[in-house]
């Protein structure tokens, strides 16, 4: 669609465990595209989506992982908000780097609210860490109803995903943060249409935008990286992971029927590819 552009913004980078990452896969196999650490973590980015849309405005999709952590937690999960040349990340340095300030996006879609997706959606209000502030103050924020339930009230099992902190806050100052809660496929914007996805977590929405110069699948957590086309190559966080080798076969036979760009959330190095038909699969186009 005309007027439709997409770009990447790398809020920051992190790693987690790379056995939990690649679920019954052998290490072999993965340590081959996601090379591990000597702690077995493999890098991965928090890269959001920004729409610039002719008639919405400026959307963004994720908030990233957010600065809210101490040094135990940054130590864990490797939390860095700067690159090696010194650039600074962060959801305010990475939309600096697009031209942009927090003030300038008009809506904010949000996959789930798994910590590494909502945890830039607020910051510290001062030195104290103990009360947060949302940094897109006032704009309307959308997420699954299914989803929000979910979130607010999740399993034992994957109870350690969410942060409560990072997302109270759109039930708490609905002035501050209006939340808009949708139900089923949902074209929100002209192009720009979120599909519900039930294999990773209740109701997480993968985001399809018919930009000017290609159609983009934001993947979300469906298709973590680019080491992830295979269908079993399923996350051992995912809730049914069945359902996500069927969702994933279902937006792999489309992306490549109709050329879509797959756009990686957590992929360290590569935002976005096409990918072809291979074997019994596909695999990124060259
Ligand atoms: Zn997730």
């Amino acid at each position: 669609m005309e007027g439709i552009r997409v770009e990447p913004i790398l809020e920051g980078r992190f790693a987690l465990d790379g056995g939990a990452m690649f679920g019954i896969i052998p290490k072999p196999l993965w340590n081959r595209t996601n090379p591990a650490d000597s702690s077995n973590r493999i890098d991965l980015s928090a890269r959001c989506m920004l729409i610039r849309h002719p008639t919405a405005g400026n959307i963004l999709v994720d908030a990233g992982i957010g600065t809210k952590w101490d040094d135990k937690g940054r130590a864990i999960y490797k939390i860095r908000h700067q690159e090696d040349d010194g650039t600074t990340l962060g959801i305010e340095g990475s939309l600096k780097a697009a031209g942009l300030t927090p003030d300038d996006i008009d809506h904010v879609i949000l996959t789930h609210l798994h910590l590494d997706h909502a945890g830039g959606l607020t910051r510290w209000a001062d030195e104290r860490c103990e009360d947060v502030v949302p940094v897109f103050a006032g704009k309307p924020h959308y997420v699954m109803q299914e989803h929000w339930a979910w979130a607010n009230s999740p399993s034992v099992r994957d109870r350690g995903s969410f942060i409560p902190r990072d997302f109270r806050f759109l039930e708490a100052t609905p002035d501050a943060a209006p939340l808009h809660l949708l139900a089923g496929q949902t074209e929100l914007f002209p192009g720009v249409t979120l599909i519900p996805r039930y294999g990773h977590t209740q109701a997480m929405s993968c985001v399809k935008v018919d930009a000017e110069d290609a159609t983009y699948i934001y993947l979300a957590d469906l298709i973590p990286t680019s080491g992830h086309l295979k269908i079993p190559y399923v996350m051992g966080y995912d809730l049914q992971p069945l359902i996500t080798c069927r969702e994933k076969q279902e937006i792999l036979s489309e992306a490549a029927r109709h050329n879509w760009r797959l756009f990686f959330e957590h992929d360290p190095t590569t935002a976005w590819c096409h990918i072809e038909p291979y074997k019994r699969g596909y695999r990124q186009a060259k």
